[in-house]
């Protein structure tokens, strides 16, 4: 039986939002070439694609909907709509130029005072954002919330207690997909994990990701998880294999939110994924005990510095080439 269930973020998540220094790059699709009686060279003739429809944006082989409900939208529909495709743009460049679904409804909701706040997911297939009246353009272009969310629908389904897994996910993965995208840039990142990711660390008693409910484990711990997932990977491959290989695989067969799986099954094709046993190692140390990261270690290994509220560089640290290599498009 599927379970309806919704996936929120809230804004105040991950603090603010950083401004972004640089606009998303644009679609890098690029259509056939087309002969000059119109069919596409080298190929049979056929009947050509019908146009999108009204309200449709098509990224990566999917079909998003675009639903505007709210008394006020601050921006006209060609913006929103760009939002959300370029949103889904980002997604598919990390998918290997595929949205991981075939489709998705986007409802926005443009009431309220605010910018863009929280926003929910059901079973890959609705999205729902919430963006008041105070929502710019510049906010649309910063915004982490809409790529967060379109997350969840690439990513299997899980049974309630394992939301760590898919909200860590999403927390982690929302950055990554954005700077490689060159939305975000690598300093932003790392600063943000510096920040915030001690939060997902166990505190006395915890008993593992699988069994502590708290906000700092549903979302800074599953981020810790994957992030440690995507270094432990990384390592045990000469920085050949990634988060990235274990999710694109999972993908490939359909894991997706619209079946829901088990997390043996998530830690079983991440490791086929990879040719490793990283994740199911990590889930047991992570997930079935405390297993605790030490995370002042782990950022002087990445070359990952603290300067004030900022980070630097230090390329001379031992994974310095794996940090990279996070972020790398
Ligand atoms: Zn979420």
């Amino acid at each position: 039986m599927i379970v309806r269930r919704r996936h929120f973020v809230l804004s105040a998540l991950a603090g603010a939002t950083a401004a972004c220094s640089r606009a998303p790059e644009a679609a890098t699709a690029t259509a056939p070439a087309a002969a000059p009686d119109g069919a596409t060279a080298g190929q049979p003739e056929s009947t050509p694609a019908p146009p999108p429809k009204d309200g449709v944006v098509v990224v990566g082989g999917a079909e998003l909907t675009v639903l505007i409900e709210g008394s006020n939208p601050s921006l006209p529909r060609s913006t929103y709509e760009a939002w959300v495709r370029r949103s889904a743009e980002m997604i598919t460049a990390y998918y290997d130029g595929t949205f991981p679904v075939p489709s998705l409804e986007v409802k926005l909701v443009t009431t309220g005072r605010g910018s863009v706040g929280y926003g929910h997911h059901q079973q890959g297939r609705w999205v729902t954002i919430y963006c008041g009246r105070r929502t710019r353009e510049s906010s649309l272009q910063s915004d982490w919330v809409m790529v967060h969310e379109m997350l969840h629908a690439t990513f299997p389904d899980l049974p309630n207690q394992y939301n760590w897994m898919q909200e860590g996910l999403s927390t982690y993965l929302e950055k990554i997909v954005r700077a490689r995208a060159g939305a975000y840039d690598e300093q932003q990142v790392w600063r943000g994990f510096a920040k915030s990711m001690h939060h997902g660390r166990p505190r006395a008693g915890d008993r593992g990701l699988d069994v502590t409910r708290t906000w700092g484990r549903l979302y800074w711990g599953g981020a810790l998880f994957w992030m440690v997932a995507d270094v432990e990977l990384r390592k045990a491959t000469d920085n050949r294999k990634s988060l990235r290989d274990a999710l694109l695989h999972i993908a490939s067969i359909g894991g997706n939110a619209r079946e829901m799986w088990t997390t043996r099954r998530v830690c079983a094709e991440a490791d086929a994924g990879t040719g490793t046993t990283v994740v199911s190692d990590l889930y047991k140390r992570m997930a079935l005990a405390p297993g605790d990261v030490d995370l002042d270690r782990l950022w002087a290994e990445l070359g990952v510095v603290r300067v004030g509220r900022s980070v630097e560089f230090d390329d001379t640290a031992p994974l310095a080439e794996i940090r990279r290599g996070i972020c790398a498009s």
